[in-house]
């Protein structure tokens, strides 16, 4: 794998090991080696963190679950699937993480998304591990019924791995409020406990928090704002793209476009619409939340609106823009995209996906000079938002949108904060990357090295 020159000495034997272990899975290698490549500066600067066992541990998931998903669809036929959840790190708190029900999903992109997972929580601030699951399940094309079969199957197994104390999912790609809503049914119904704090993204009458829905759209703008800001700039007047258009894309142009921003692209996994009047988040949430439809039926309804299908030449990051909000997918923006967006004068990219960025774009937006913040920082606003569906279960309290609000825009300012001054402490300024790993894997190690060898 490239980009091992760049590992302190120590890291390398201990990269070589997670190699070894985690064979053939790559998109588990490529986090591991995004977090190893910042963690240089602590072995010179801060002492303190140089246990490297913790590293190792850091890299081996507490537990991991795989099982099988049986159910039998409309037609009465039998199907099996794959359910997954891997339990990567709860020294901070109960496992904390989504499920993702999508056919690429296997033991690598869960294994990715749980070590992502344990050092975003981490700079939320918030008493929550880290962990991630799903399964290679397709909901596309599905019944309501066959879903909810899915669901049932999949906790039936599940439940046993889960409580507010140990494992709390949420939803991720493929998973809204009505998955969430059918697995919190089946694990109510099987333990015989209304525990609400068990699962979060709950609907607003059964437990869910105000906000939660709309948080990682947010989030992500309310960090893209807070870089802006640090020079001396804001969304006012600027050209948003985002990708994706799903529950992440659209509050991300429903916020950008409150701010004043002017949002012009949006895709799905077949194709981008532009919209040069700017995205309208009404129509989009019909056609996708409500709908369940492709983007043509959006730009069937606009029909000044431009619709190209992705290809070899043709990729949303070809649309000119000064701010790209990647929201669909890992990988989704390679080199190729990234030097047309720079090409194109981008000044600001914010990952609201998991690690969509892959690490040669990366490179290069950090070489032009663009403004770059990782999903484990930018994207960090829904699973804090989660943080907040827990404590409002505890308390058995429910706060309204604008409390709810306020506290996922402190959260942000806070995580954006807290990458700054990690990176000057550690004399990469204005490395959002650097600040984030680092800041995160402290938190954890902190208290990992307290708890001793477990
Ligand atoms: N799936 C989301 C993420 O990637 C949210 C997880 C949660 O709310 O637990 O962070």
């Amino acid at each position: 794998m490239s980009g091992t020159a760049s590992l302190h000495p120590m890291l390398v034997p201990m990269f070589e090991t997670v190699l070894q272990r985690n064979a053939g899975e790559p998109e588990f290698q490529q986090a591991v080696l995004e977090v190893f490549q910042s963690l240089g500066p602590i072995a010179e600067r801060r002492k303190e963190y140089t246990d490297w066992s913790i590293i190792k541990r850091i890299c081996e998931p507490e537990r991991q679950i795989i099982f099988r998903v049986p159910w039998v669809d409309d037609k009465g036929e039998v199907h099996i699937n794959r359910g997954f959840r891997v339990e990567f790190n709860s020294a901070l708190g109960p496992y904390k993480g989504g499920l993702r029900f999508h056919p690429s999903v296997n033991l690598s992109i869960i294994k990715f998304l749980g070590f992502e997972q344990v050092f975003k929580n981490a700079l939320t601030g918030m008493p929550i591990g880290g962990g991630k699951g799903g399964s290679d399940f397709d909901p596309k094309g599905r019944s309501d019924n066959e879903i909810m079969r899915f669901c049932q199957s999949f906790m039936t197994e599940l439940y046993r791995h889960l409580g507010e104390y140990t494992d709390v999912p949420a939803g991720d790609i493929g998973v809204g409020g009505r998955e969430i809503g059918y697995l919190f049914g089946q694990y109510k119904r099987i333990t015989n406990r209304y525990e609400a704090g068990v699962i979060t993204g709950k609907g607003l009458t059964w437990g869910g928090s105000q906000a939660r829905k709309e948080a990682t759209g947010y989030g992500v703008v309310f960090f893209a704002e807070e870089m802006l800001r640090r020079v001396n700039d804001s969304f006012d007047g600027k050209r948003v793209v985002v990708s994706g258009s799903g529950n992440v894309a659209i509050y991300a142009v429903q916020k950008a476009t409150q701010l004043g921003a002017h949002v012009v692209a949006v895709s799905d996994s077949s194709g981008f619409v532009v919209d040069e009047d700017g995205i309208d988040v009404d129509l989009l949430v019909d056609v996708k939340e409500v709908r369940r439809e492709r983007l043509t039926e959006y730009s069937a309804q606009r029909p000044h609106t431009i619709y190209t299908e992705v290809g070899d030449n043709s990729s949303i990051w070809n649309v000119p823009c000064d701010i790209a909000l990647p929201c669909a997918t890992q990988n989704e923006l390679g080199e190729e995209h990234a030097r047309e967006l720079v090409a194109n004068g981008v000044k600001l990219v914010a990952e609201g996906a998991n690690m969509p960025t892959t690490p040669a774009a990366v490179h290069l937006f950090q070489d032009a000079g663009v403004l770059y913040a990782p999903g484990k920082a930018s994207n960090a606003g829904g699973v804090a938002t989660s943080a907040l569906e827990m404590q409002q279960n505890a308390s058995r309290d429910t706060w309204d949108f604008e409390t709810t609000e306020d506290r996922l825009r402190e959260i942000m300012i806070g995580i954006h904060d807290e990458c700054v001054l990690t990176a000057e402490e550690f004399n990469v300024d204005g490395d959002y990357v650097a600040g984030a790993n680092l800041a995160g894997f402290m938190r954890v190690a902190t208290a990992m090295s307290a708890l001793g060898v477990i």
